[in-house]
């Protein structure tokens, strides 16, 4: 970890807390992160030469694994005829067409740069659409760094204890409600109160930033209804489901149809990228067609395009959604399997290829039950899966992914890394 600290010391002359995104600099686990050198396949290696299996995989986008040859080439060739023109790319066009073939909901897509610009532009478009102020979200619902979806937040807003940022006007804030995840009943009070006033309600359908937390059966069907009955937009955030659950995401594999969808991670094939979309008539709000305002200078950034077409069409080979659900099965095994057998108490929730083992008693159904994990117990066990060869994210509250790049071997490498780790909790 020699040269990892003198990054790190540099790191933080220069950038708050020595990072560009929180989680990063490990302050929900301790110690210092290894700052990383390369990646390949299954596998990271850090700049003190160790080597580790991946299972964060750059916080989802990596389905293919680390620089599969494929993706790597077809960026390289697009680089050599220029970087970003600022003007319109028949990449672009072939990008929104593949996203629509696979997300019949998604008529008309815009591309931009992040999940966080697609949650902040799709929730600015159904306010324009509707005329109307409230949002409503979940608690422990990530959808990115906008101020009207920093109301209690997961991801880092769950592991620093943040979930509403200081900056944040109190004014905006007002305008997002909050509810428990999988509250049915909840939702339908809310807008049995409040309906006429919702522009809006946005949801990751499996929520992977409390944990995963699958959507309880009914859940998604219910706010499908609701929000139709009152006029209201439907938005998954499919950042992370997106192309990783199923090819056509949580709205394919659960069979629930939303107004709009916001895109990221997978699309961009590691580099970045986001998109949201949804009806034609609904899109036809978004400048330069109507008054929805909406814009960036890197938005469908040839490079990034080119890295998710070419990630894209890896996964429409066939079988490849039944592996990621048999490695799946494996990984969720292994963990199990030992945490049974240390007599540690662990929930694993898993849909596909995202999993998390929530360090509590079951069930896990939402943010208050995710709540209830031992953070400390995650820490020890997160250091000791790292000094094992294990990369697993440093933190309770996010998902562990595998993609096409990893094998058996490294399942079984995990499964008995964990039995250990768990057996010196
Ligand atoms: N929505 C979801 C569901 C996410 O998981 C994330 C990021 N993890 C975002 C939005 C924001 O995406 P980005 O970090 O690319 O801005």
């Amino acid at each position: 970890m020699k040269r990892s600290q003198e990054l790190l010391k540099a790191a933080e002359r220069v950038m708050p807390g020595g990072v560009n995104s929180p989680v990063r600099a490990y302050r929900g686990v301790g110690g210092t992160p290894p700052f990383i050198a390369r990646g390949e396949g299954s596998r990271i290696t850090d700049v003190d030469g160790k080597s580790y299996v991946d299972f964060v995989g750059s916080w989802g986008p990596l389905i293919l694994g680390h620089a599969p040859a494929a993706v790597v080439e077809a960026i390289a060739e697009t680089a050599r005829r220029g970087t970003s023109y600022g003007a319109p790319t028949e990449l672009e066009v072939r990008m929104a067409e593949a996203i629509a073939s696979a997300y019949p909901s998604m008529e008309v897509v815009r591309l931009v740069s992040s999940g966080t610009e697609a949650a902040m532009s799709a929730i600015r478009l159904a306010r324009g659409a509707t005329g109307r102020d409230l949002l409503v979200k979940f608690d422990g619902g990530y959808h990115g760094h906008a101020d009207s979806l920093l109301v209690k937040a997961g991801s880092g807003g769950a592991t620093f204890s943040i979930p509403d940022s200081k900056g944040v006007p109190a004014a905006l804030a007002a305008l997002t409600l909050t509810l428990e995840f999988n509250d049915i009943a909840g939702v339908r009070e809310l807008f049995r109160q409040r309906g006429g006033e919702i522009s809006a309600v946005i949801v990751e359908p499996v929520a992977g930033n409390m944990g995963v937390v699958p959507p309880a059966p009914g859940f998604l069907e219910a706010l499908r209804e609701v929000t139709q009955a009152h006029g209201a937009l439907l938005i998954f955030d499919e950042v992370i489901t997106g192309f990783r659950i199923a090819y056509g995401g949580a709205q394919e594999r659960y069979g629930v149809r939303p107004d709009l969808t916001c895109l990221g991670k997978i699309i961009g094939g590691g580099l970045p990228v986001g998109a949201y979309g949804g009806a034609r008539e609904i899109m036809a709000n978004v400048a330069p067609l109507g008054g929805v305002y909406q814009a960036g200078t890197l938005s469908g950034n040839p490079l990034a395009v080119t890295a998710g077409l070419a990630t894209l069409a890896a996964l429409r080979t066939s079988g490849v959604y039944e592996r990621l659900e048999r490695l799946g099965t494996v990984a969720e095994a292994g963990l199990t399997e030992a945490a049974r057998k240390a007599g540690v108490p662990l929930t694993v929730n898993r849909v596909g290829s995202m999993m998390t083992g929530f360090f509590c008693d079951g069930p896990v159904t939402d943010y208050t039950s995710a709540r209830r994990a031992d953070t400390k117990r995650y820490a020890a066990f997160f250091h000791r899966m790292l000094e094992l060869g294990v990369y697993l994210a440093p933190s309770q509250f996010e998902a562990a992914f595998v993609s096409l790049a990893h094998s058996e071997a490294d399942l079984d490498l995990a499964a008995r890394a964990a039995a250990e780790a768990l057996k010196t909790l």
